[in-house]
């Protein structure tokens, strides 16, 4: 005799595969959440816009822990404290509880807001891996009017570089004398090898004469621009989340797992000095990632400020 309560075998396999797809879309947001990929209150506001997406679906309790700096214990003083039911899943919850739960987020990891009186002066930085030269190179195809900054280094040309195109190649010693003589606008050395660092004479022309200069640089560069240029606007370019990060920093798979490890330590730091920077710009691709930065850069001191 057939079951009629019970739904035939080839639905139920279905179902399953949905399960745990759904699953795994809730794991990857979670890891979006923990590597900083995404903000608290972007995954509540995804999960409030469609209650049945997979944000949607996830607990509280979940989405709680996957925040940096709160464990199991913390977690549920903070249900308590805000009347929400441990049980409840983010698209589930009533319009008091939403209130309550983005306030107590905004008030624990406020989301930064664009400064004002932002100069032309646009430095471009974010995680390793994440495609900043892909995007400052379609700036510059695409747009002219825009100066990209050439750097110097102490490393050697790659195959197809050009000297005063893509860098300036040059030795210690030159470098070192670049240093001493406040050529630099700023410089780092990058991954423990070589040193970087940005000509200040071309971008103060630049600048000087109205124009707009872009800096395709480290995030230790652009420290030293923050504090050199306060007004520079500082744009950190993020991946669309963190698995596609890791896709692109260990896709190739050419490296062993020590180096792999190392580079997903590197990354988790990098994603979290985002709030140090004026705009988050998303590369989902790579046209519209630019079209972005360059609008950023339209803008003017003073105009009111939108992300
Ligand atoms: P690559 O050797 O692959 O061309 O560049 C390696 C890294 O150096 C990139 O992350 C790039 O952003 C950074 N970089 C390139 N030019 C500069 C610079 O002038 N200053 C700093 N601080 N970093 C730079």
């Amino acid at each position: 005799m057939v079951d009629s309560r019970r739904p035939p075998e080839v639905d139920r396999a279905a179902a399953s595969r949905r399960a745990v797809a759904a699953r795994r879309e809730r794991a990857a947001l979670k890891r979006d959440v923990s590597t900083r990929v995404i903000s608290p209150q972007e995954l509540l506001r995804r999960a409030l816009a469609d209650p049945s997406s997979a944000a949607g679906a996830m607990r509280v309790t979940e989405f709680l822990t996957a925040i940096p700096a709160i464990g199991e214990s913390k977690r549920d003083r903070i249900l308590d404290s805000l009347g929400i039911s441990p049980v409840k899943r983010l698209g589930g919850l009533g319009s008091r509880q939403r209130d309550a739960l983005r306030d107590y987020l905004d008030s624990r990891w406020p989301e930064p807001g664009p400064r004002a009186g932002r100069s032309r002066l646009i430095v471009l930085a974010g995680p390793t891996a994440v495609g900043k030269g892909t995007v400052a190179a379609y700036i510059k195809d695409n747009h002219p009017e825009i100066h990209l900054s050439v750097s110097a280094t102490t490393r050697s040309p790659r195959p197809g570089e050009v000297e005063g195109e893509h860098y300036y190649f040059v030795d210690d010693t030159e470098f070192d004398r670049l240093v001493s003589t406040g050529a630099l606008l700023e410089w780092a050395t990058v991954h423990n090898r070589h040193r970087y660092g940005t000509p200040r004479e071309p971008i103060e022309r630049v600048l000087a004469a109205g124009g707009t200069a872009l800096l395709e640089i480290d995030l230790q560069g652009a420290r030293q621009v923050r504090a050199a240029e306060p007004s520079a606007t500082l744009v950190f370019l993020l991946p669309p989340s963190w698995d596609e990060l890791v896709q692109r920093l260990v896709g190739r798979g050419t490296e062993d797992a020590e180096e792999r490890a190392r580079r997903l330590r590197t990354a988790r730091t990098e994603l979290a000095a985002q709030n140090e920077f004026d705009y988050r710009v998303v590369n989902d691709d790579v046209a519209s990632a630019a079209a972005e930065v360059v609008a950023l850069a339209a803008r003017r001191p003073g105009d009111p400020g939108s992300r």
